[in-house]
């Protein structure tokens, strides 16, 4: 029998390996994470906000399985497109023709055309996280991270994933976040929308 004092344990919803792994770092002591249920098949991102996304999928993943389930949504905001790609990162260049939905390379080379030679200073830009657990009981705990930074002019590094390549944290020392390695978890949007999650699981 589960002890009260036991960690949560969750259901993760993503099969997106990159993202688990940063979940499981992020989680570790926290919270037991459960692999995604081979066969559930993947539900269509169609909300409007990125609470709405993780909502979908934690939902899928916890009527599939009868068990809490976790999940996210991010999205990056760039001011100079006013907030774009924001929910629609993932489809940014499917949304244009230029490349396939989730593919980085081209959501990153559709970003960098579509700023072009905006200087600097007016390439001002946010990852926003959403991370949602849901109960069988339908109850839901919902937190949310942000990092503030800015787009580079070229993509630079090759470590994590999606626009990490191209994004700069103010709070770091003016390396992108796919040059980061680890150092990546302390200040991400992600790092903080599941330490934040964590926090008030226990708390409930
Ligand atoms: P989703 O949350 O998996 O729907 O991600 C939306 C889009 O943002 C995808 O194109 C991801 O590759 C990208 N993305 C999500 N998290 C990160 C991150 O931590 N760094 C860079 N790109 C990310």
């Amino acid at each position: 029998m589960r002890d009260v004092t036991d960690p949560p344990r969750l259901v993760v919803a993503s099969a997106n390996p990159h993202k688990v792994a940063e979940m499981g770092l992020v989680l570790k002591g926290l919270v037991v994470l459960e692999p995604r249920p081979i066969g559930v098949p993947d539900v269509v991102e169609d909300g409007d906000t990125l609470e709405a996304n993780a909502r979908l999928k934690a939902v899928a993943i916890c009527k599939a399985t009868g068990e809490a389930a976790v999940a996210d949504d991010t999205g990056l905001e760039v001011d100079a497109l006013g907030g774009a790609p924001g929910v629609h990162s993932a489809r940014y260049a499917a949304s244009n023709g230029s490349g396939a939905e989730g593919d980085a390379v081209a959501n990153t080379t559709r970003l960098l055309q579509e700023l072009g030679c905006i200087p600097r200073g007016r390439r001002t830009a946010r990852f926003r996280t959403v991370a949602l657990v849901r109960r069988p009981d339908g109850s839901e705990v919902v937190a949310t991270g942000t990092v503030e930074g800015y787009i580079a002019e070229t993509p630079v590094g090759d470590g994590g994933f999606g626009y990490d390549p191209v994004f700069v944290p103010v709070e770091g020392d003016g390396r992108t976040f796919a040059e980061m390695g680890d150092e990546k978890h302390a200040i991400s949007h992600r790092g903080r929308a599941f330490r934040d999650l964590a926090r008030r699981l226990v708390e409930i």
